[in-house]
């Protein structure tokens, strides 16, 4: 086991500068008039920078630096791109240690799994696209004798990016990998409640691209991501958030015509079938395994498989075995790389949380285990810890309706493959789900009959570079991951000539 230093103290793989500017045309610029806004971590709920607070001047500024870059980079060999995004992820890999402790400080989510999965997808995202797009390469046709048809795909030019708290570096990386390999100029904003990840992530590659490519402008939703995601000098808008955001970011697009992708909410069912204790094996181990990754990153996950449905047959026993798993989850400090559970990212998503048992509690839905904050000692004494929450109740319930975005499941039953079906499908979101069978043709039936643009079969919550990733229903409007992801951040241009 091994327990990171916290930053900022001596020992430490990564210490944070006391104040993070905004990032434009590749230097650091103080705000315009927004003056700077205090970023506490989850870990122990103290202050440990501060940060520009955009407003739309700011904003105004970094489209003006994008726009002096956009055309060059937008004209760069796709070998010149492919290389850039290469030496990103060589430089993040020989920093990982130190990313992977700034997100977990500021995040408040166990080291562990940054180091493990967040950063390391983070970098595969570049490999994977920086390859994706030299297999662009060709594309022209003969029409006849005498004609030629070209195809090129060019960049839509300045695109802004607005990402959420839940994985910084992973989300800005979804992002960017494509729109940069496919020849943009990016403004990018963080979410208020962890900029400094992204700037750690800045620090590390900022350098191996072109003055203006890559810009940054810190601070609030209405402050910044508004006068950004309406801005006319943009041509797209990606967007990860809430389903009420998202909603917002399509109004401002629809004024500008321009493509928006929204990856919104979810509240994704996790159904176990049955036969999946037909044996106690490995397979019945592994979907225990699967049904306590509600509480993986804190439950703050787009995808959390806040439903779990079990099969009558199996559902007191499966449950009573799930409980126990849950109440193994090793809580704690998350600069200890055995944390399994660390604290929620912020006060306010504490509170949500609360409320949200709250909620249950008086719809009349039982807690199994969990329902508390947790107070921990020492220097954890002010984090945002609470315990993972377990409850059984029913789909029309609102704590199986509503996003709760904490380490809380709710549990209900269900008869026949219909009626997994049937609840399943219940729901306003569409974003992931789980199924847990031995049986193949169970399996791939309602794989194919969930309503939801990922669903994992017999495995939870992976994400490799090349799975495309999104949502159906009012989880969001198109896609992340794969290739297709660079046709999102092009537009096509047809040269017919005759010669
Ligand atoms: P949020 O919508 O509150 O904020 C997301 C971002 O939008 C932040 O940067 C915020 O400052 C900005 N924003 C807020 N109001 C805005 C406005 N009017 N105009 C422009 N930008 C604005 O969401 P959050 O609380 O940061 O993130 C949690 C949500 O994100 C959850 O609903 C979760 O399901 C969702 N999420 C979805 C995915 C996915 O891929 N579908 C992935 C991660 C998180």
């Amino acid at each position: 086991m091994t327990t990171y230093t916290a930053p900022g103290t001596q020992g430490s793989v990564m210490d944070y500068r006391s104040r993070y500017d905004h990032f434009i045309g590749g230097e650091y610029v103080a705000p315009a008039k927004g003056g700077y806004f205090q970023n506490p971590t989850p870990v122990t709920g103290q202050t440990f920078t501060e940060v520009a607070r955009g407003t739309s001047d700011d904003v105004e500024r970094a489209i003006d630096a994008a726009w002096g870059a956009a055309p060059t980079w937008g004209r760069a060999s796709y070998e010149e791109r492919s290389g850039v995004l290469l030496a990103i992820a060589d430089r993040m890999e020989r920093n990982l240690e130190k990313l992977a402790v700034a997100e977990s400080w500021e995040n408040g989510k166990p080291v562990r799994e940054c180091l493990a999965a967040d950063i390391p997808l983070a970098i595969d995202h570049f490999r994977y696209f920086a390859g994706a797009l030299r297999g662009q390469e060709g594309g022209i046709s003969q029409i006849d004798q005498n004609t030629v048809a070209y195809h090129f795909q060019e960049p839509l030019g300045v695109v802004g990016q607005i990402i959420p708290w839940n994985f910084p570096i992973l989300m800005a990386t979804w992002k960017l990998a494509p729109a940069l390999a496919a020849g943009n100029a990016v403004v990018l904003k963080p979410a208020e409640q962890t900029p400094a990840s992204i700037h750690v992530l800045l620090e590390t590659i900022a350098d191996l691209l072109p003055t203006g490519v890559l810009n940054v402008v810190n601070g609030f939703g209405v402050e910044v991501g508004k006068p950004l995601a309406s801005n006319p000098r943009i041509n797209k808008v990606a967007f990860t958030g809430e389903t009420t955001t998202g909603r917002l970011i399509l109004q401002y697009a629809s004024e500008n015509i321009i493509p928006a992708t929204v990856e919104l909410g979810g509240k994704s069912p996790n159904i176990f079938f049955d036969d999946v204790a037909a044996s106690r094996d490995a397979f019945y181990d592994k979907a225990l395994e699967g049904f306590t990754m509600f509480a993986l990153n804190q439950g703050e996950v787009c995808t959390c498989p806040s439903r779990a449905l079990i099969q009558s047959g199996v559902y007191e026993d499966f449950l009573a075995e799930g409980v126990e798993r849950t109440k193994s989850i090793k809580q704690g400090n998350p600069l200890d790389t055995e944390t399994q559970l660390g604290a929620q990212a912020s006060n306010d998503q504490l509170e949500k949380i609360l409320s949200y048992i709250d909620i249950g509690k008086q719809e009349g839905a039982k807690i199994l285990t969990g329902g508390e904050r947790v107070e921990m000692e020492g220097d954890l004494a002010g984090g945002y810890y609470v315990q993972p929450t377990v409850f059984a109740g029913h789909n029309k319930q609102r704590i199986f309706q509503e996003e709760i975005f904490g380490p809380v499941v709710s549990v209900a039953s269900f008869d026949d493959y219909d009626d997994a079906m049937k609840i399943a499908n219940d729901t306003l979101y569409g974003l992931g789900a789980g199924v847990w069978s031995r049986d193949g043709n169970t399996a791939y039936r309602a794989g194919r009959d969930i309503q939801a643009g990922r669903v994992w079969v017999n495995n939870y919550h992976s994400y490799p570079a090349h799975a495309a990733f999104g949502g159906y229903k009012q989880s969001g409007i198109g896609r992340e991951n794969h290739k297709m992801m660079l046709d999102h951040y092009q537009q096509t241009k047809n040269l017919l000539v005759s010669y």
